[in-house]
């Protein structure tokens, strides 16, 4: 409690005298406390910034920002939409770079597909996935690092996923230099992730096997700026939050549990040319869906069986970009709650709802 209430005045006597008056020792404590909250408000903020990026003179082992960077100008000229001719120069781009590096490159051609476990009208199209691969010297499986290399058809896609592929050539830079691991090391830059993760889907079914007990790090892109940062791990990970901590400058948030992001457009509109309820309404059940979905075990799902939703602000396509994100509230056996907000660039609010949900055992 910070007492402030009462002006100092010339009469009043010296902060920290003995003279027993509690209102300037209890001023001198506050100010102490306030300072102190201060100095753990700084620190947090110092502990939450991402390690100071090394410049292009770092050394050879050094994983250097700059350096990954030259490869985002190089491929992020143009959108890489899947089958255009940008994207198959980026892909004989990235297959010359991990190349030179000594990596072993192959492309996997493949179709892909949404899921091949669902019946009727889905995403399908010929994929071309780029892999690289260092053997280890004794491996027990792979550590598979991967981004994705296409983009939707209207953005060059520096930061979906181009920062993806510059973090991962510039790390297979580095680990060329550092002679060999005990671990193969495999990097998969897949196709066609924009569509449907159709690369992804086609690696998985044609190529995990071979891998043995693998750890996947996928680096994927949201928004424009801001730290890196770890969220969605699978589970057990345990010994990967180990690891995880050891990093330098490492920030990992499990605090919101789910984030969905949107793009208004007027092809959502209702006839009173706003978005329709039904926009938002996705947007809040899926991230509350999916908080509660990351909580549950191996043989679990769920299903929403009621939503709430309070609808504060009309959206338009000039409302820009929109986040929601949802929170478990009640986590139990069979019934869980949870809330979530959606809010736009600036943090202002346009609709908030609150679910029920149950889980069930498959
Ligand atoms: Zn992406």
């Amino acid at each position: 409690m910070i007492e402030v209430t009462e002006p100092m005045s010339s009469r009043a006597p010296r902060v920290g005298s003995a003279s027993g008056d509690r209102h300037p020792r209890s001023l001198w404590v506050g100010m102490a406390g306030l300072a102190a909250l201060l100095l753990v408000g700084i620190a947090s903020v110092l502990a939450m910034a991402p390690a100071a990026p090394a410049g292009p003179a770092a050394p050879a082992e050094a994983f250097s920002a700059d350096r990954a960077m030259t490869h985002i100008s190089a491929i992020a000229d143009e959108p890489r939409a899947m089958g255009s001719a940008q994207h198959g120069e980026a892909r004989a781009y990235l297959l010359d770079q991990l190349g030179s590096l000594g990596w072993r490159t192959e492309v996997q051609e493949s179709i892909g597909m949404f899921d091949f476990g669902v019946d009727g009208t889905q995403q399908i199209g010929a994929v071309a996935n780029v892999i690289a691969t260092r053997p280890g010297t004794a491996s027990t499986g792979t550590v598979l690092l991967t981004a994705h290399y296409d983009t939707v058809a209207g953005s060059p896609g520096a930061g979906d996923d181009g920062i993806g592929v510059g973090v991962l050539l510039e790390a297979a830079r580095a680990l060329s230099t550092v002679g060999t691991s005990r671990n193969t090391v495999m990097i998969l830059l897949t196709d066609a992730e924009e569509v449907g993760l159709l690369g992804a889907e086609a690696f998985v079914r044609e190529r995990a096997k071979e891998l043995g007990t693998t750890v996947v790090l996928n680096h994927e892109a949201r928004g424009a700026g801001g730290g890196p940062m770890t969220f969605r791990m699978s589970s057990p990970n345990s010994e990967l939050i180990e690891v995880l901590a050891g990093a330098p400058g490492v920030f990992a948030d499990s605090s919101s549990e789910a984030t969905f992001e949107a793009l208004p457009s007027a092809k959502f509109y209702n006839p009173q040319q706003r978005s329709h309820g039904g926009y938002a309404a996705t947007l809040l059940d899926s991230a509350m869906g999916c908080a509660i979905f990351s909580r549950l075990g191996k043989n679990s799902n769920f299903g929403t069986i009621e939503l709430k939703i309070n609808y504060v602000r009309g959206i338009f396509a000039e409302t820009g970009r929109l986040t929601c994100t949802g929170k478990v509230i009640h986590f139990g056996r069979r019934i869980q709650t949870a809330e979530a907000r959606i809010v736009d660039e600036a943090g202002k609010l346009y609709a908030h709802g609150s679910g029920t949900f149950m889980v069930y055992t498959e």
